[in-house]
This record gives C-alpha cells, sequence and structure tokens, in this order.
C-alpha cells in the first residue's frame, strides 16, 4: 500500500474526529494559515487519515504498557513514511523536507510516542552516536573499534539508543584512533546478529514510550572490513552531515504535539461547565486558549519556511536549530496550559495530557539538547561577527 494522491480528496479544514476518554476530538489545523497547496494539503490529509485510524486509538495504550508497536512500524513502512526524502527506486517517497516535516507532525499529533526515521518499517534502524560519558560531547565518545584482519573489533557501550531493542541494522560511531580525538571516529554498519553485540533491557523513559530506547553493547564484537560506512576516521563528516535537517524534520514533532494539546483542551473547555457556563468563556481561561492558538501557529511558521527553504537548497545550521529549538519550548508550555485547562483532569492519566507533556519534554534532550541548540545559534552569530571582535 503506497501512498496515493490522486486518490485523497483534499479539503482545507481537517477535521477528523475520534473518542478519547468518551469526548469528541477534532483538529483546528487550518491548511491556509499553515500557507499549504492544494498537493500539500492532500499528502498531510492521506497521512491524518491513516494516523488517527492507526495510531490515535492506540496511543495511551502504548504509553501505558510501554510496548514498542511493530505492526505500525510496518504499515508506516509499507506507505513509505519511514522514507519521505528517499528515491521511490529505494522505496521511498522521493518527496522533500517539508513534506517530511508534515508527516512527523501528523503523526506526532496522533502519537507522539513514534520516532520514524527510518526508510521500510521491515527493518528497524538506529543511529547509536551517545554513551553514558558522553552525550552533548558526543565525539568525546569511547566505543572503541580495533583493526583486525579482514575487519574490525569492538568494545564499549552506546546508551539511550532509540529503536535499540528492536533494531536489526545499526548506524554505530565508534573511535578508531582515539588518539586523534574527533578525526579519529568511524560509522560502522553493525546487523544485530553479529557475535559479542547485544542490546540491555530497555529504559523506563518518563515519555515517548511506544519508542523503545536502551544501551548497546559490544564485547569484542568482530566486524568485517565492509561494514565500514564511509571512509575510516571520517565519522565525523557522516554524523555531522545529517544533524541540520535531523533537527528541521523533528521540528513536526513538536508542532503535532502542540496541535493535539491545543485540540484536545480548546474542545473541553467548551463542555466543561462551571459557574454555569462553559469555562472557555471565563477571560483568563480566553487568554491561554489565544496564547496556545499563536504560538503553534508562530512556531509552525517558522518551522515550515525553514523546511521550504532547505527544499530549495538553503539549509542553513541556525535555523534548523531555531525551529527545534522555539517549536520545543512552545510545545512544553502548551502542553503545561493544556493540562491546566482541563483542571484536575489534567493530572489524571486517563486524559491525554500528561502524555502529550511528557513527550514534549523528550524533544529538549533528544537529538542534542536545548542548551546546544542555543549554543549553535549563538556560535553562528559569533562567527559572523568573528572579525569585529
Ligand atoms: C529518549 C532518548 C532517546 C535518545 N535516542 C538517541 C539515539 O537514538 N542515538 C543517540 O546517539 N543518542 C540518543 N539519545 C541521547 C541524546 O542525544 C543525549 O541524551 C543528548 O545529546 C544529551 O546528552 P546527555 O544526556 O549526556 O546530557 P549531557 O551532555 O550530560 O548534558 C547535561 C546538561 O548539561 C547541558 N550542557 C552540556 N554541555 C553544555 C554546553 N557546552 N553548554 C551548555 N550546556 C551544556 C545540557 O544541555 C544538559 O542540560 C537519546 C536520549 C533520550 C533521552
Amino acid at each position: 500500500m503506497t501512498f496515493a494522491r490522486s486518490a485523497i480528496r483534499c479539503t482545507r479544514l481537517v477535521r477528523p474526529s475520534f473518542l478519547s476518554s468518551g469526548r469528541r476530538y477534532a483538529s483546528t489545523y487550518n491548511a491556509d494559515i499553515a500557507g499549504l497547496s492544494e498537493e500539500q494539503a492532500e499528502f498531510r490529509n492521506a497521512i491524518s487519515e491513516f494516523a488517527q485510524r492507526e495510531l490515535a486509538p492506540r496511543a495511551a495504550e502504548i504509553d501505558r504498557t510501554n510496548t514498542f508497536p511493530v505492526d505500525v512500524w510496518e504499515k508506516l513502512g509499507h506507505m513509505g513514511l519511514l522514507g519521505v526524502t528517499v528515491s521511490p527506486s529505494y522505496g521511498g517517497l522521493g518527496l522533500g523536507y517539508f513534506h517530511h516535516t508534515l508527516a512527523m507532525e501528523e503523526l506526532s499529533r496522533a502519537s507522539g510516542s513514534y520516532l520514524p526515521d527510518l526508510i521500510s518499517g521491515k527493518k528497524v534502524g538506529s543511529l547509536a552516536m551517545s554513551e553514558p560519558g558522553s552525550g552533548s560531547d558526543v565525539v568525546s565518545m569511547s566505543l572503541r573499534a580495533d583493526k583486525m584482519n579482514g575487519g574490525w573489533r569492538l568494545n564499549g557501550n552506546k546508551f539511550w539508543i532509540t529503536n535499540g531493542p528492536s533494531a536489526s541494522t545499526l548506524v554505530v560511531y565508534a573511535k578508531t584512533a582515539p588518539e586523534r580525538g574527533s578525526k579519529g571516529i568511524t560509522a560502522f554498519i553493525i546487523e544485530k546478529d553479529f557475535s559479542g553485540f547485544s542490546t540491555h533491557q530497555k529504559l523506563d523513559k518518563f515519555g515517548m514510550r511506544g519508542s523503545d530506547t536502551c544501551e548497546l553493547v559490544f564485547e569484542n564484537c568482530e566486524i568485517p572490513d565492509e561494514s565500514v560506512l564511509g571512509q575510516v576516521n571520517k565519522g565525523v563528516g557522516v554524523l555531522m552531515s545529517g544533524l541540520d535537517l535531523e533537527r528541521l524534520v523533528l521540528s513536526g514533532g513538536p508542532l503535532g504535539l502542540m496541535q493535539a494539546s491545543f485540540d484536545y483542551a480548546v474542545e473541553y473547555v467548551h463542555q466543561r461547565k462551571q459557574f454555569g457556563q462553559p469555562v472557555g468563556t471565563f477571560q483568563l481561561m480566553q487568554g491561554k486558549i489565544a496564547d496556545m492558538y499563536t504560538k503553534i501557529n508562530a512556531s509552525r511558521s517558522y518551522v515550515y519556511a525553514v523546511a521550504k527553504a532547505c527544499d530549495k537548497g538553503h539549509v542553513s545550521r541556525r535555523d534548523c536549530a531555531g525551529a527545534i529549538l522555539y517549536s520545543t519550548d512552545r510545545a512544553i508550555e502548551v502542553a503545561m496550559e493544556g493540562m491546566q485547562c482541563l483542571g484536575g483532569n489534567g493530572y489524571i492519566n486517563e486524559y491525554p495530557m500528561g502524555r502529550m507533556l511528557r513527550d514534549a519534554r523528550l524533544y529538549a534532550v533528544g537529538a542534542g539538547t536545548q542548551e546546544i541548540r542555543r549554543m549553535l545559534i549563538g556560535r553562528e552569530f559569533n562567527e559572523e561577527f568573528k572579525s569585529d571582535l
């Protein structure tokens, strides 16, 4: 089942509805304000229909049971959604980063608990850089790969690795020339059945509980020379090459979570009555709704503008970092305000607001922290003004 654009009817205001905790739940996403073309709106609608049908009804259960939904992952792969920017000859959709960000947003709106980033749902992959002792300073990693006859021997650990427990193929970074620091790192492709490779039990996370995370262990893990990805000692180039676009595409996550938080809260405050009237008609609550609504739209405008620029070949490091920095902070705020709109029910796990806050919080550390993003943006400006210093 591949995504078929022509078969999907375009509606300007998307209003899929479903029941969650006994309440009707619709989206206020407005394709006109978002600036979507007809084709982009069709693409978004197709994903929205799939995500609301397949993911949304299971989001609470996945969060509660901390279970990775392998069947859904496969369906995402069949639709080509795990390879939006990949050429159709490799099973992808051959679209741009704007579409990729839209897909991420819609999947996250249905359930923040997924971080789709591989081309096919048949094989689940992982990207392993971080270690217990090296997170933000990732090039200080200590996993070693020593050259041996016909291949390499790996010893050490990786930590917090998304999809680690279920991945069949992993891209793993290791030191091949430790004395050369960041210039002695190589990227390797590891298959899960390589001897000497194992995974520890999955981590019990605060949020994103449908996406499994664990530690990887390498004990005299012997791998062939063909496992080298790119060139020996040039791993930092591979590592850095995708980071800007990764930050951009991940920004769709906070957007989707914000929209989901807002949609739920705005409906709730118009149903819930106190003092004889819907709580949403009290001015203090109107203020919350207005702030949430404008934060979503401002974030979306920035993220979409950066995505469109990237598709035109203008990949700006400061703006890719800015897109995820800004949308993440706003998503956490919107989820907090959404929780407050529900009063006591916001604090009850039968309602989705707590999950949305917990899922939004991941974006403040996953794929680099907010502090590192601020540092990157600041550093770009320092670089620009260097000659004046
Ligand atoms: C759910 C989850 C999934 C993840 N998935 C993956 C994955 O698939 N693959 C992978 O490789 N990694 C993954 N990570 C790891 C993630 O990239 C790191 O957690 C992140 O880069 C931060 O590293 P750290 O946790 O070691 O924090 P630290 O680097 O120890 O930072 C601690 C605090 O100090 C701040 N800090 C650090 N350095 C500076 C500085 N120079 N200036 C200002 N502040 C600073 C940080 O911002 C943070 O607030 C995942 C993490 C989580 C939580």
